[in-house]
C-alpha cells in the first residue's frame, strides 16, 4: 500500500500516510487522556479511502471507527480491520441483522426497532453493545431530548442488548455564536442530569464533532466523533488549530497540451476568456467530471511553484490555465491543483470558496476516475 500502486492516468490524487500519522500523534498528544477517539471514516473518508486511513489509525489507537452505512462497516471488516466500528443514523431490520453478525455497534432510537434487536440478538446468542442518539436541536437522528429519560429506562430493561453510549450532534460548533451549541449542551445535560437521578450510568457519552471537539472542552465527556480534523482540514475558518497538523491530500496532473495564442483568440467552451495579448495556454487533462468545480475565469494551480490562473470555461474532462509567466513551461510538466508546491499552497477552503460551498464538499468531492496514490514512507522502511 504504497507509491508503488499501479497508477497510470496523469492526473491523481496523492494521499499522505505519514502526515495522517502525524497528525493523529498531535491530536493523542494534546487530548485529555481519557478521551476516546472515534475516527469517522464515512464516504471513503471524506474521499481520503477508508480502508487506507482506518488501518493508520487503527495502529494510532483509536477507540472507534464511525460509519453512516452498514455497507461502509463491511468493507472494512473485509479489509481485515479488526478496530470496534460505530454505525451511525438508523437501521433497517435486515442491516440490524449483519450488525449482530459483524459485532458493529449502531444506534437504536427507538422501542420497536429496540424490541426487534433484542428478539435477533437473542435468537444469535449474543448481546450487542448500542448507543442512543438524544436530538437536542438538530431534528435529524434521534429521541428528543425531553423524552429521553423515559426511553433509556425502557431500553435498559431489555438485558438482551447492551447499551454503552448516548450521544448527540451539534447543529453548529465551528463558528464563533456558539449559543445555540450551548443550549444543544444544556438539553444533553438535562438528560444526563435525569438519568442520574434514576441511577443510570451509561459508559460512554459523546457529544463532539471535530468543530465541538476543538472548541467545546466542556462538552467532551467520554470520546469525541472526528472526521475532517485528523485528515487536517478545519471545520471552518475560525475555530482553534492544532499546530503541526496539515491536509494529507493533494490533487496533482501533467500539462497535457500547451497553444501559442494570440490576441483576440478564445479559450474553451462559450468562448469565456478572449486573449489581450498573445499567450502560452497549458491544457490540463481533468475536468469537472473528476470534481474539479466548473467554474470559468476564476482559481489558480501551481506550475513550477508559480500561480497560474485559470482562464475560459473548465470542461467535464480539460481546464485551460495561462502559463505565459512560467519561465521554461513543457508538456508533461506536474502541476499542482490541491495542495502546495514550492513555497506556494492552494487549500481546500480556496477551492471552497471558488466552488461556493464548505471544505467537505470538496475533498470528498473527487470522483473515482481520479486514481488515489499513497505515499508510505514508513511502511517502506519496515
Ligand atoms: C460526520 C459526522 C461527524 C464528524 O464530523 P467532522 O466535522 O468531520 O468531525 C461526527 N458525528 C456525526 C453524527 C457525523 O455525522
Amino acid at each position: 500500500m504504497s507509491t508503488k500502486m499501479q497508477q497510470i492516468r496523469p492526473a491523481w490524487l496523492e494521499i499522505d500516510l505519514d502526515q495522517l500519522r502525524q497528525n493523529f500523534a498531535l491530536i493523542q498528544a494534546e487530548k485529555p487522556a481519557h478521551l476516546k477517539l472515534l475516527f469517522v471514516v464515512k464516504d471513503n473518508a471524506y474521499g481520503h479511502g477508508a480502508i487506507e486511513v482506518a488501518r493508520i489509525a487503527s495502529e494510532a489507537g483509536i477507540a472507534y471507527l464511525g460509519t453512516v452505512t452498514v455497507d461502509e462497516a463491511v468493507a472494512l471488516r473485509n479489509a481485515g480491520i479488526q478496530t470496534p466500528v460505530f454505525v451511525m443514523a438508523e437501521r433497517t431490520i435486515e442491516e440490524l441483522q449483519v450488525c449482530l453478525d459483524l459485532d458493529l455497534t449502531c444506534c437504536i432510537n427507538d422501542l420497536d426497532t429496540a424490541a426487534a434487536y433484542a428478539k435477533l440478538a437473542k435468537k444469535a446468542g449474543k448481546r450487542p453493545k448500542v448507543h442512543v442518539e438524544v436530538d437536542t436541536g438538530m431534528s435529524r437522528y434521534g429521541v428528543r431530548w425531553k423524552a429521553a429519560a423515559d426511553y433509556i429506562a425502557s431500553l435498559q430493561k431489555m438485558t438482551e442488548l447492551e447499551l454503552e453510549g448516548l450521544l448527540s450532534h451539534f447543529a453548529m460548533s465551528d463558528e464563533l455564536d456558539k449559543s445555540y451549541a450551548h443550549l444543544q449542551l444544556a438539553r444533553f445535560q438535562e438528560v444526563l442530569d435525569e438519568l442520574a437521578k434514576r441511577g443510570i450510568d451509561i459508559p460512554i457519552k459523546h457529544m463532539c464533532n471535530s468543530g465541538g471537539y476543538l472548541d467545546l472542552p466542556q462538552a467532551h465527556f467520554d470520546m469525541v466523533r472526528t472526521g475532517t480534523l485528523p485528515l487536517g482540514v478545519y471545520p471552518s475558518r475560525v475555530c482553534r488549530r492544532i499546530e503541526g497538523t496539515a491536509p494529507i491530500m493533494t490533487l496533482k496532473t501533467r500539462i497535457a497540451a500547451l497553444q501559442q495564442i494570440e490576441a483576440g483568440d478564445k479559450v474553451g467552451y462559450g468562448m469565456r476568456y478572449t486573449a489581450s495579448s498573445p499567450r502560452t495556454i497549458a491544457v490540463l487533462p481533468l475536468g469537472y467530471g473528476d470534481g474539479y468545480p466548473r467554474i470559468r475565469n476564476a482559481g489558480e494551480v501551481l506550475i513550477h511553484g508559480k500561480r497560474a490562473p485559470i482562464v475560459g470555461g473548465n470542461a467535464m474532462d480539460a481546464m485551460m490555465v495561462d502559463a505565459s509567466d512560467i519561465q521554461g513551461v513543457s508538456q508533461w510538466d506536474e502541476v499542482v491543483l490541491l495542495g502546495r508546491q514550492g513555497d506556494e499552497e492552494i487549500t481546500v477552503r480556496d477551492l471552497a470558496d471558488l466552488k461556493g460551498s464548505v471544505t467537505y464538499d470538496i475533498i470528498n468531492g473527487w470522483r473515482s476516475r481520479i486514481p488515489r496514490i499513497y505515499l508510505d514512507k514508513e511502511d517502506e522502511r519496515r
